[in-house]
């Protein structure tokens, strides 16, 4: 069977010769792990679209066991992000969270909207990079089935609290006069905060990388996203680990 499809290149191992083995977040089957034959050969057009962090359109043929990519063509490269090694990282970062928590073998036109989106914004550097990170860590989780709780306080339904307190363990967060019931590790959100995950968890993807937060709440609200994939998904992150060794 023959699939012609869009995709991102979320990893690559290179194999004998000239061949590799890609994985790609493509629209219409999700995640998929193919063969592509000649991509090393700087002359061919396979070598710029099987790149990680490209995006392209691919010809794909399916076997029963096998995907066989025939044909790649790249339609974007990113090549700010390329240039810069912590923004490189982060969309490292991304990828492995995508490996992880997007689904194969089944559309996901919104998962890769929501990674070419982050890459873009990434790309065009008129974003703070936090935010960025916060939104779409946040989106991914609630995209994937991790949907955190953020309507309101989940003991007596305050909708806002100068003292909310959200918990990763949980995904629900506590106002002020309830927060004394959590024996659970918590993160202080507050309002701006609290308002800040909502955006991320509920907005459109059309303004999901559209708000600002001063530095020191968007250190917070990056901890809080942090500690909630750590705490909804059993796997250490390793391109995360290197991309905060750049931030130091
Ligand atoms: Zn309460």
């Amino acid at each position: 069977m023959k699939i012609t499809t869009d995709g991102l290149v979320i990893r690559e191992q290179s194999l004998k010769e000239q061949d590799k083995v890609l994985t790609v977040l493509t629209s219409a089957n999700g995640i998929i792990r193919a063969f592509i034959h000649g991509a090393k050969s700087i002359k061919s057009p396979k070598s710029t679209a099987s790149g990680l962090l490209t995006y392209s359109d691919f010809e794909i043929y399916k076997s029963r066991d096998n995907y066989i990519i025939d044909d790649a063509r790249a339609k974007e490269v990113f090549m700010p992000v390329r240039r810069d090694i912590e923004k490189l990282a982060l969309g490292q970062y991304f990828c492995e969270l995508l490996a992880v928590l997007a689904p194969e073998e089944s559309q996901a036109d919104d998962f890769l909207r929501l990674a070419l989106n982050a890459l873009y914004f990434l790309s065009k550097g008129d974003r703070p990079v936090s935010v960025i990170k916060s939104a779409f860590e946040l989106k991914l989780m609630t995209m994937a089935g991790f949907m955190p709780d953020l309507t309101c306080c989940c003991e007596c339904g305050c909708y806002e609290h100068e003292n909310m307190i959200f918990i990763p363990e949980s995904g629900k967060l506590l106002c002020g006069d309830c927060s004394g019931i959590s024996k659970k590790k918590h993160i202080q959100t507050g309002i701006s905060i609290t308002h800040a995950m909502r955006h991320c968890v509920y907005s459109e993807m059309k303004k999901l990388f559209a708000f600002t937060l001063p530095d020191d709440a968007l250190s917070v609200l990056e901890y809080a996203s942090e500690n909630y994939i750590a705490a909804q998904v059993p796997k250490n992150f390793k391109t995360l680990d290197f991309y905060k060794t750049l931030r130091i």
